[in-house]
């Protein structure tokens, strides 16, 4: 069976795996950048293809940043070491092999849906909770794609003179629902700075501060998914990312929130999920878009 090499490119790492039609992953592994350089990353590539047993059918690369397909050029002003770059013609004269490369939460978007929810869902939203808020929309079956990246929902602004973004804008998304959005909650009730993972673990032994956090981060969070499904009424909602991990803990209020604060003529017609492919989602994707799944 026919084999795409996707990649899923880190700041200093990348994930790869061989993908069939199917989805199903095999060589899995992880691949460190050695040296923090745009020709660190190719040796880094090179070392993947060299390791692998089968010569795939092409490779796909999941970006962390904007990418213009027309132009093949990567934006991503945070990770210098890809910015501007044109992967696509560079590893296609490299490897000569057909490449193709997307925004990497748009690609776990692709994934989750194509080898999730294709059969029963036309229209989904899919968001990964981490250190950033990011996600991807799938419109009539189909990743909305264009010439830049789509659907940067985390710069969707919640407050006008909130937080201070990244971005240049005040009170996206980004700096609420994701893991330093997190922290901040837990520090505006207990003055005390702690990451998810010890959150998580004060929450599993009961602990009161911890769990109000969740809490609070769930109601957040349903602000959020109210915001998207006013947008279009998209019959899901999925969310992945390490938060997605922690979501026992604030689960049951974002939903009870959520069906009290949703655009009342679209009450019961937006499912919410947590995502099930976890890291592998967007290897998944990438190839769910090579092989025009
Ligand atoms: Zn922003």
């Amino acid at each position: 069976m026919e084999k795409v090499l996707s990649l899923d490119i880190g700041a200093s790492s990348i994930k790869s795996g061989l993908v069939d039609i199917n989805g199903l992953i095999s060589q899995e592994k992880k691949t460190i950048i050695k040296e923090e350089s745009y020709n660190g990353f190719i040796e880094a590539v090179k070392s993947i293809m060299a390791g692998i047993s089968e010569k795939p059918a092409g490779i796909t690369a999941a970006l962390p940043g904007g990418y213009d397909i027309e132009k093949d050029e990567i934006f991503a002003p945070n990770l210098h070491i890809l910015n501007g770059k044109h992967i696509r013609n560079d590893l296609e004269n490299i490897f000569d092999i057909k490449v193709m490369a997307e925004n990497d939460a748009n690609l776990a978007a692709y994934g989750e849906y194509v080898f999730g929810d294709k059969k029963s869902v036309k229209n989904m939203v899919f968001c990964t909770l981490g250190s950033g808020f990011g996600g991807g929309l799938i419109l009539n079956g189909k990743l909305l794609q264009s010439n830049i990246t789509l659907f940067e929902i985390g710069h969707m602004s919640i407050d006008f003179q909130g937080r201070q973004c990244g971005c240049g804008r005040r009170g996206c998304l980004d700096e609420y629902c994701s893991t330093s959005g997190l922290k901040e909650i837990y520090k505006n009730i207990t003055g005390k700075e702690i990451a998810p993972v010890e959150l998580g673990e004060l929450a599993s032994s009961g602990d009161s501060n911890a769990l109000e956090a969740f809490k609070d981060y769930g109601r957040l969070l349903a602000g959020a998914f109210a915001n998207m499904a006013a947008l279009f009424c998209p019959d899901k909602i999925k969310y992945g990312g390490g938060l997605s991990e922690l979501s026992m803990y604030y689960e049951e209020v974002m939903q009870e929130e959520f069906n009290k604060i949703i655009f009342p003529a679209y009450k019961g017609r937006v499912k919410i999920e947590r995502a099930v492919l976890k890291n592998q989602a967007g290897m998944a994707g990438g190839a769910a878009l090579f092989f025009g799944l």
